[in-house]
């Protein structure tokens, strides 16, 4: 599985959606309690075998496969981003998770915040009918509020922004957290370059 996510990693980078060191990419495993994700400081488009790490999703008392000090030690390992994906996994059914700071998306989201709005809604064809609206929500790198905020935003939506942060984008397949992902960039690029050209247009 490593090297699906390796081949996403570098269709992203490659797409100019990311530069290599912004963002993580994770798969849920096959039995469906854990998931394999991007170590931290891994480029993701130079993803090996050994840029991977395997983690639990349930972490209580009765489901934990691994004990406390060696889910910290796991935790050290893998991207910053961690608590964020498995939150997703254990409140939603999405099997395969992309976050990247795209950059449309991010200055888009601050924008659209200072103007007093809690969601970006698309203007081009694609988005209004693949996206709808694109919730942007709140909470620092790796936090509570931010896995929460997510996993609830993502219950009813297919991607997410993260508040001057980047893009999360949930799906059946990694494919479609790629598609998700550009369609949220692409939308916020149509309407970042609609707003900074209509005053000026003829
Ligand atoms: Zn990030």
């Amino acid at each position: 599985m490593w090297q699906k996510i390796s081949e996403i990693g570098k269709k992203i980078v490659g797409a100019g959606l990311v530069e290599a060191n912004f963002g993580n990419i994770s798969v849920r495993s096959g039995s469906g309690n854990s998931f394999l994700i991007t170590k931290t400081k891994t480029a993701l488009d130079e993803i090996q075998r050994n840029g991977v790490i395997e983690m639990p999703i349930f972490c209580g008392e009765d489901d934990t496969y691994v004990d406390a000090e060696t889910l910290k030690e796991m935790e050290k390992t893998a991207s910053s981003e961690t608590p964020i994906h498995r939150r997703i996994y254990a409140e939603t059914s999405a099997k395969a998770i992309l976050h990247a700071h795209c950059p449309y998306a991010v200055v888009m989201s601050i924008l659209e915040s200072e103007a007093g709005g809690a969601s970006i809604v698309p203007i081009d064809s694609e988005g209004k009918l693949f996206l709808k609206e694109i919730p942007i929500i709140a909470g620092g790198i790796g936090s509570d509020e931010l896995a929460k905020n997510a996993a609830d935003a993502l219950k009813n939506a297919k991607g997410v922004i993260v508040l001057g942060h980047g893009t999360i984008a949930a799906g059946e397949t990694l494919e479609e957290a790629y598609h998700i992902t550009a369609q949220l960039e692409h939308s916020a690029k149509i309407k970042y370059l609609y707003a900074a050209a209509k005053n000026t247009y003829r």
